[in-house]
């Protein structure tokens, strides 16, 4: 068993997606763990993507990522991490397939629906960051 985080992010649910996502994952068999609602600061945007600080997008990114509220989430499932990339698509949205969840919901390289962790030492690292471990405890 893997848990790996996921975002609905502020697109998709200023959109009113949060619902049709969460049903694609109950679908995929990916067990929900935790899920929250929340309006993330630019500081906070900052902090959760500081691995890409560096990088030219990064001030547009979190500027995006703190316009509206959000759905945070932990899902777990056997390869999870990486069923949940699959169910996304690849980054850039008008490049995803159209039956994944970036291709449907998605608009752009920045504005793509949906986040999920890459690797387990991430999800570790990204569910912390959400959720305290009494909201992780096992149901
Ligand atoms: N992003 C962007 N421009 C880029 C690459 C990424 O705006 O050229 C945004 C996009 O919202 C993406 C997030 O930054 O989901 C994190 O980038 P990453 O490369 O980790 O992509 P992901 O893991 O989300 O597919
Ligand atoms: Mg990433």
């Amino acid at each position: 068993m893997q848990r790996t985080f996921a975002i609905v992010k502020p697109d998709a649910y200023a959109a009113g997606h949060t619902g049709a996502i969460i049903a694609r994952i109950q679908e995929s068999g990916l067990r929900l763990v935790a899920c929250k609602t929340l309006h993330l600061t630019q500081r906070q945007a900052q902090g959760f993507y500081h691995v890409h600080r560096e990088r030219p997008f990064f001030s547009s990114l979190v500027t995006f990522m703190s316009e509206g509220p959000i759905v945070a989430l932990v899902l777990e499932g056997e390869d999870a991490i990486k069923r949940w990339r699959d169910l996304m698509g690849p980054t850039d949205a008008t490049k995803a397939p159209k039956e994944t969840l970036r291709g449907t919901f998605g608009a752009s390289i920045e504005r793509n629906a949906t986040h999920g962790s890459d690797a387990p030492d991430t999800a570790a690292y990204e569910i912390g960051y959400f959720f305290s471990g009494l909201e992780l405890a096992d149901l």
